[in-house]
């Protein structure tokens, strides 16, 4: 009986079969890397399942052509299908969640998703015209053939298998305009499993045809048969490194961490002494769509002597630096370590720490050496570092700091703390000021004026920057200074001159202070002559932090102790002395306005905008 695919299924294997998608090749890369899944199922279960006895030897997968009945057999002696398996497994599309077809998208667009994801089992359609899978499962006596020829249906009958694993057997389509023979060809198949499962851990066998001189004669030759092992089978990580071309590389971590575009840097390591393993380490070069979110799990793959034993084995790097991609084989593991135990584990821990100060080794070599590739990076992992500053109470601050980027205001670019350090070796502190975007920082007054005695300045853009220097405290010797605080540096004589202005002015203060609310009105001499008045603030909470505070599900009611700063070169100043004299209620209306400015100039929202509006109004008319 026939049975229908699921519609998914339908639409993917339509795509498969009138496939525009050019490299088809890749359904050999599929269906061995399947068999090579199914074995590593049935040698872990080994491990952990008394039971469950093989011949670690025997694992393997063959690989067949029959030229005149046009099938390739690709066969491995694997955990195998039941019945149900066969059914769930291959009747619906691969539940990996790497397509979405619900929503219509252009072909185009579902072509790079099969370029970038590869497509598993049904890529078979796109070479055979009839496709039978043959399995038996593990501990079973009962053996299944699902069978079917495209969109129509599958169907599955009982059969015999003497041994357990899985043949797929593909009867490879009849040449059109397209040339399909050549699936059947020796050379062909052999290039496309040196090309795409050279690094699978199983031999691949392959019965080849050879030549040889007869015997006894001098020009005869004879045909014979031997079975060959294709593919080199020590993994890529376990090579030597000056053997491996950058290509391989990179088609292996794209096959792997099934990322389509290539990523920034590969850290090959092969440690012997009184720990010993291998490891390749990438940096990714973007974030996944997921790497934010609560759903992503960071950790490398780990290995004890080629054999998988944890597929994200999380102990082994560190958050700030979650993104890396990679493989770890050490012999010193033993297989059926626990999750518990492996926390303790010291041979881990040891390699842990090698790791990390490799990748961190590398990211200050990308950072000094490849400006483009470091930018590049840090666009999708800066956050991630910046977090990794400030986590767990800036535990791991040290080790992190000189990766940091941050935009200058004179370079007009991202450049590092250290970088800005030697650059300004007569400042006292690090200035920096905060804002939602570079140029609303560039119009913020104390930011203009400090820019106009050349002041290079660091700007914080993304919310977590002031956490960040706030936990770093310090760097080389100077501390952060938020330009929009009160505590920046100031020219001595002229701050004794402010110092006494603002004594005598203390009483108008303290009249405009009730008025609105803040906790301190002072007189500055800080901002360019065209500016009245900006806010700073005292104490640890910035105003910037307000504003994120603000924004957090739970409002905490952390407040920043607002400092009202009026340019006492502006003539509003006088205008305020003089009100303060002789018209006190007109003075809290102008103190009014001038908050309300103030605030909107730092980009925090006002309470009362019709009252301030009908002031400044009346103010026009006046
Ligand atoms: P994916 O490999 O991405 O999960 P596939 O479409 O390639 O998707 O395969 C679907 C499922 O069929 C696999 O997840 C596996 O459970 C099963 N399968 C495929 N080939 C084999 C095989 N040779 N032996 C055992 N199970 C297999």
């Amino acid at each position: 009986m026939k049975k229908q695919f699921k519609t998914e299924s339908k639409r993917l294997m339509d795509l498969m079969i009138n496939s525009i998608y050019t490299n088809k090749e890749i359904f050999l890369r599929e269906i061995i890397s399947n068999a090579s899944d199914a074995i590593d199922k049935l040698h872990y279960k080994s491990l952990t399942d008394k039971s469950v006895k093989i011949n670690k030897e025997d694992l393997c997968i063959n690989v067949s052509i029959d030229k005149t009945g046009r099938r390739l057999t690709i066969s491995d002696n694997g955990i195998g299908m039941s019945k149900e398996e066969l059914e769930s497994n291959l009747g619906t599309i691969a539940k990996s969640g790497s397509f979405d077809f619900k929503n219509d998208n252009a072909r185009k667009e579902n072509i790079d998703i099969i370029g970038q994801f590869g497509v598993g089992f049904y890529s078979a359609f796109m070479v055979a015209s009839n496709v039978r899978v043959v399995s038996r499962a593990y501990g079973s006596d009962d053996a299944y053939e699902w069978e079917s020829e495209g969109i129509d249906g599958y169907s599955i009958n009982e059969t015999d298998k003497d041994t357990y694993g899985t043949d797929v057997i593909l009867t490879i389509r009849e040449d059109s305009e397209e040339e399909y023979s050549k699936y059947l060809e020796e050379y062909e198949i052999r290039r496309l499993i040196k090309k795409y499962s050279d690094y699978i851990t199983y031999p691949i066998k392959m019965n080849v045809t050879k030549s040889r001189l007869k015997d006894g004669s001098k020009d005869e030759y004879e045909e014979y048969n031997e079975e060959e092992i294709i593919n080199s089978l020590v993994p890529i990580w376990k090579r030597n490194k000056k053997d491996i071309t950058d290509e391989e590389y990179d088609t292996f971590y794209s096959d792997k961490f099934f990322d389509y575009e290539k990523p920034l840097r590969h850290i090959h390591t092969a440690a012997e002494g009184t720990i010993s393993y291998n490891s390749l380490i990438y940096i990714p070069s973007h974030a996944s769509f997921d790497y934010y979110s609560k759903e992503y799990e960071k950790g490398l793959q780990l290995y004890s002597n080629g054999v998988l034993i944890m597929e994200k084995c999380a102990d082994l790097v560190p958050d700030y630096f979650s993104f890396v991609k990679g493989v770890v084989d050490s012999p010193d593991l033993t297989l059926n370590i626990s999750r518990e135990t492996l926390q303790q584990n010291r041979v881990l821990k040891t390699i842990a720490s090698a790791i990390e100060k490799k990748i961190k080794k590398e990211l200050t070599d990308m950072r000094d050496n490849n400006e483009e590739d470091y930018l590049k990076f840090y666009k999708d992992f800066g956050m991630q570092l910046k977090i990794g500053v400030y986590s767990n109470y800036g535990m791991n601050k040290d080790k992190i700091q000189d990766l940091l980027m941050f935009y200058s205001s004179t370079k007009e670019k991202l450049v590092s703390l250290s970088d800005y350090c030697s650059r300004n070796k007569d400042y006292k502190d690090i200035y920096y000021a905060c804002g939602e975007t570079t140029s609303k920082i560039d119009m913020l007054p104390q930011v203009e004026s400090l820019k106009s005695k050349d002041k290079e300045i660091l700007y914080c853009t993304e919310y977590v920057d002031e956490f960040v220097f706030k936990t770093l405290m310090k760097f080389d010797d100077k501390e952060f200074k938020n330009v929009c605080s009160d505590a920046i540096e100031n020219d001595t004589e002229e701050s004794k001159e402010l110092d006494k202005l603002n004594k005598k002015s203390k009483d108008m203060f303290n009249v405009i202070k009730d008025e609105i609310g803040v906790s301190e009105v002072k007189f500055t001499n800080k901002l360019s002559s065209h500016h009245a008045v900006c806010l700073s603030n005292k104490g640890d909470v910035s105003i910037e932090m307000e504003k994120v505070m603000k924004e957090m599900p739970i409002d905490n009611g952390v407040e920043a102790e607002k400092v009202l700063e009026i340019n006492e070169s502006h003539p509003i100043a006088d205008k305020l002395k003089d009100l303060y004299k002789n018209d006190k209620d007109e003075l809290k209306e102008y103190a009014k306005i001038l908050y309300a400015q103030a605030r909107l100039i730092e980009g925090l929202p006002i309470d009362n905008p019709t009252e301030i509006s009908n002031l400044i109004c009346d103010l026009m008319a006046k």
